[in-house]
């Protein structure tokens, strides 16, 4: 390929101080030293526990009830469900093994909820066993749910997820009549269930849209109740918005944006909204404050007396964790270098969608030395041409050398253990968890050590 290959701005990551702290300390090579020459990741449960606070706190400031669910697909770690295990938050799971390790972390079936399109009999099963709040998708899905339900002699928890009207080709929810049929069919008299409220989940990140279902579901409430359903619960799913680099950086990055910054001219069609706003609790506010017909969502919530229940994922890992690729070799490639790292772009997540994680990583020395800047992209240690972490030509202070570490900030939230994989019989990268001054190896399964 002919392309004038030129360099791209730099994309520094938004840090929290702890991530700062371990990087430039001793810490980091005990860690490296003990993990043994593979890549690893750090978590840190005080800045996921921040999160949750902060949410849980932007509820309680408009004077509205409601629940964090953690969205454990976001990251498997088990360090996060203990920090769940308090009030004002809970769970979200979508599979017996989430729901077993959510359970195993203390959090109380009570506080768990169960998403996921046609769950199969298994999950619903324990889900009704520890009461757990279901989301249920579709009409087959509610008999299924009321026939285990009177097995068991429970009466299921349930919401009913709801199509988004303006997501009409969505996999995912009851359509219009067929919601109507479903809150009728829970009205049966004996049907074993509780009709606790509606739910939906939309893609992007836009206060405004949730805002405006979450209305439509206060009025789904309002007429389920008129049913004899308490009906007293809407879920607005997660997308709660994070940023992971400063505005200015992201608004330069984008509009200069051309197949010369990336090894191969691989300039991905689409990436992750790397800077948003608002994020996060800021979110949270934005949403509840939205006016809709002159009221706000939280006044119309408090007056109904409707509960607010959330699903973040990858908001409540903001900040709380970064991975490390020990560097294995480095060459050039036309005008910029090829740095190979121990580890696989798997650990990275984003790839495998044809996009890239695109906060600049930080090379940290072994030793101190010459540093000449060097402009480079990042392999993995598979056989494949396309296991590439960074396809941007990034520019490091230093040329890698076998020994250094390479480390992709902020990666707790779903960069890394979504897609990860022990292709070449590589072990997965563990999980080292911060406890103040102290770290130990996360468990992932099937729980955390009971202090
Ligand atoms: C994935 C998912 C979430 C979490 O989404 P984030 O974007 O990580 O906040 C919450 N609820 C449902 C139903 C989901 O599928």
């Amino acid at each position: 390929m002919v392309m004038t290959e030129t360099l791209s701005p730099p994309l520094p990551a938004r840090e929290r101080p702890w991530a700062q702290t371990v990087r430039t300390s001793r810490t980091i090579w005990d860690i490296a030293h003990a993990i043994g020459g593979g890549p690893f990741h750090v978590i840190n449960p005080a800045s996921f526990a921040e999160n949750l606070e902060q949410m849980i706190g932007a509820l309680a400031a408009e004077g509205v009830a409601g629940t964090v669910y953690y969205g454990k697909k976001a990251n498997k770690a088990a360090a996060w469900l203990r920090e769940c295990a308090r009030p004002g938050a809970g769970v979200d799971v979508a599979s017996v093994p989430e729901l077993v390790h959510a359970l195993g972390n203390g959090v109380r079936g009570e506080a768990i909820g169960v998403t996921g399109s046609a769950k199969p009999d298994g999950l619903i099963w324990l889900a009704l066993r520890h009461r757990c709040l279901i989301a249920v998708d579709a009409a087959d899905e509610l008999e299924r749910v009321l026939d285990l339900a009177s097995e068991l002699g429970e009466k299921a928890e349930i919401l009913l997820r709801v199509r988004p009207p303006a997501a009409p080709d969505s996999r995912f929810g009851f359509a219009p009549e067929a919601l109507k049929a479903a809150v009728r069919r829970c009205a049966e008299p004996g049907a074993p269930v509780v009709l606790q409220g509606f739910s939906f989940h939309l893609d992007g990140y836009d206060p405004v849209p949730r805002a405006e279902l979450a209305v439509q579901l206060i009025a789904l409430c309002l007429d389920a109740r008129a049913l004899g359903h308490p009906a007293a619960k809407i879920s607005i799913g997660g997308g709660i918005a994070v940023s992971y680099v400063e505005a200015e950086d992201w608004a330069r990055f984008e509009s200069g944006r051309e197949d010369g910054w990336f090894h191969a001219g691989k300039n991905p069609a689409r990436t992750y909204p790397y800077h948003q706003s608002p994020t996060g609790a800021a979110m949270v506010t934005a949403i509840l404050r939205h006016q809709v017909g002159g009221r706000s969502l939280a006044d119309r919530l408090r007056e109904t007396e409707v509960e607010l229940l959330l699903e973040p994922g990858r908001a409540l890992v903001d900040g709380a964790g970064f991975s490390v690729f020990p560097v294995l070799g480095c060459k050039p490639s036309d005008e910029h270098l090829i740095t190979t790292v121990a580890g696989l772009s798997m650990s990275l997540s984003e790839q495998w969608k044809g996009s890239e994680f695109l906060p600049d990583p930080i090379l940290i020395r072994r030793t101190d030395g010459v540093a000449e800047p060097v402009r480079t992209a990042v392999g993995g240690s598979s056989c494949m041409e396309y296991d590439v972490l960074t396809w941007r030509t990034i520019q490091l202070p230093a040329r890698p050398m076998p020994g250094d570490l390479l480390l992709y900030p902020n990666t707790a939230g779903y960069q890394m253990d979504k897609n990860e994989s022990g292709f070449h019989q590589l072990p997965l990268p563990p999980k080292v968890v911060l406890d103040g001054d102290r770290w130990h190896v996360d468990t992932d399964y099937p729980i955390q050590e009971i202090r």
